[in-house]
């Protein structure tokens, strides 16, 4: 049985044990003692210079914001990343008191406001954008200065001010009220490709525009460039903090990087069989007939579908695990439910866990089996799973 408690901020919840199996049709279990090893483990491979920043933007990867916090920072995080204002703002009424870094764009007066109300740091990409922060602090009235971090373009073309001119930029929010520099930053393309050529001279840049801004006589703020592929790729990369998403959720960036640190999946994906049933041969199964039984065959309807994240592209392509079996999923993915051909346990019963990602005994299905079937990334399968799914932490 299962210890459990409910990570914050998400549906009401009962003790997710495996004989009330009317307490759950379906949720999205989370491992903290696995997710406490992967920080561990990440915090523990980086030179006493580097600190981990936890990424736990789009609800820490759908894993439940709040709680992967917490954890992270007992575990050996020290700062934590998240896209957007209300992202930061939910860690902060969650008590988190952590430095919080809004790695993507802010603009408005209200973002501007809350940032500073709630003790968020943003990212500085444009000589407009800082001219409007200035601005916008002064006209609410705000005169402790805020934390601001200069975002770079080294070759990403994403967020960011050219990295030619980085010194300009530097000087000109230098000399802006109420803005401090607490880092300067960019962010690779393909970190996670074996072919580091591009990474080579995203770095490249990266220093040239750091010697920029050194000449300018100024003290170096925090630098940082690394996410997961490249904290795992190479440590003169690392600089004072590193950025780890993917990582912290026991998920590996790239087969070529599988053998640098041990991480485990943190996440699994679970339903209950809600009606078993057997068919004739030539029984046609869910929406279309897209699977017709080649044989008498034993049938398991499970209580997930489409609408809770399974990806209905993967239809008559996936499969299950149930009582330690991999077995087929069949026919097509419904909004609610999916089918399962169970013919190898005749005494399967109603109310019986599918794993649908994770592991049992020797059988396990990641995210990463799921990517390759749909040509998609880990990262996509991770934040797909909805919030009609009860977040369970189990320790
Ligand atoms: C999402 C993100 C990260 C984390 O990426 P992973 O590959 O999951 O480690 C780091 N930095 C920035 C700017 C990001 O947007």
């Amino acid at each position: 049985m299962l210890s459990s408690k409910q990570i914050p901020g998400i549906t009401a919840h009962q003790e997710c044990d495996t004989y009330a199996w009317f307490s759950q049709r379906a949720w999205v279990e989370i491992d903290l003692a696995a997710l406490s090893h992967n920080v561990q483990q990440l915090a523990g491979s980086l030179s006493p210079r580097t600190q981990l920043m936890a990424v736990v933007k789009a609800d820490a990867y759908g894993h439940g914001a709040v709680t992967v916090a917490q954890t992270a920072l007992q575990s050996g995080a020290s700062w934590l990343g998240v896209a957007t204002v209300p992202e930061g703002i939910q860690l902060r009424e969650g008590g988190i008191q952590a430095p919080v870094l809004i790695l993507g764009a802010t603009h408005t007066p209200e973002q501007i406001q809350a940032i500073a109300q709630w003790q968020l740091q943003p990212t500085l990409c444009s000589p407009k954008q800082a001219l409007v922060f200035a601005k916008t602090l002064q006209t609410i009235g705000f005169n402790t200065p805020i934390s601001v971090h200069i975002k770079l373009d080294t070759g990403m073309s994403r967020l960011g001010t050219n990295w030619e001119q980085a010194a300009e930029f530097v000087q000109l929010v230098q000399g802006l009220p109420n803005l401090t520099i607490a880092s300067i930053y960019s962010h690779l393309a393909t970190a996670d490709s074996a072919d580091t050529t591009i990474m080579k001279e995203q770095h490249r840049r990266f220093e040239l525009a750091i010697a920029q801004i050194k000449a300018l006589g100024m003290k170096l703020p925090c630098l940082h460039l690394a996410n997961t592929a490249a904290t795992l790729a190479d440590a003169q990369l690392h600089y004072d903090i590193v950025r780890v998403g993917l990582a912290v959720y026991g998920l590996y960036p790239a087969a070529h990087l599988q053998n640098t640190i041990n991480l485990q999946p943190v996440l699994q994906l679970k339903a209950r069989v809600t009606q078993v049933k057997t068919i004739a041969p030539g029984t046609g199964v869910s929406y279309g007939h897209q699977f017709i039984a080649p044989r008498e065959l034993r049938l398991a309807v499970v209580g997930i579908g489409y609408a809770d994240g399974v990806p209905r592209s993967l239809s008559n392509k996936m499969q299950v695990l149930i009582r330690g079996q991999r077995l087929q999923q069949i026919g097509t993915i419904t909004m609610d439910q999916l089918m399962a051909d169970v013919s190898t346990i005749p005494d399967l019963q109603e109310g019986e866990v599918v794993t649908l990602l994770g592991q049992q005994g020797q059988e396990k299905i990641s995210a990463d089996d799921w990517a390759n079937e749909l040509n998609t990334i880990s990262w996509e399968i991770l934040c797909g799973f909805k919030h009609r799914l009860p977040r369970v932490a189990i320790m």
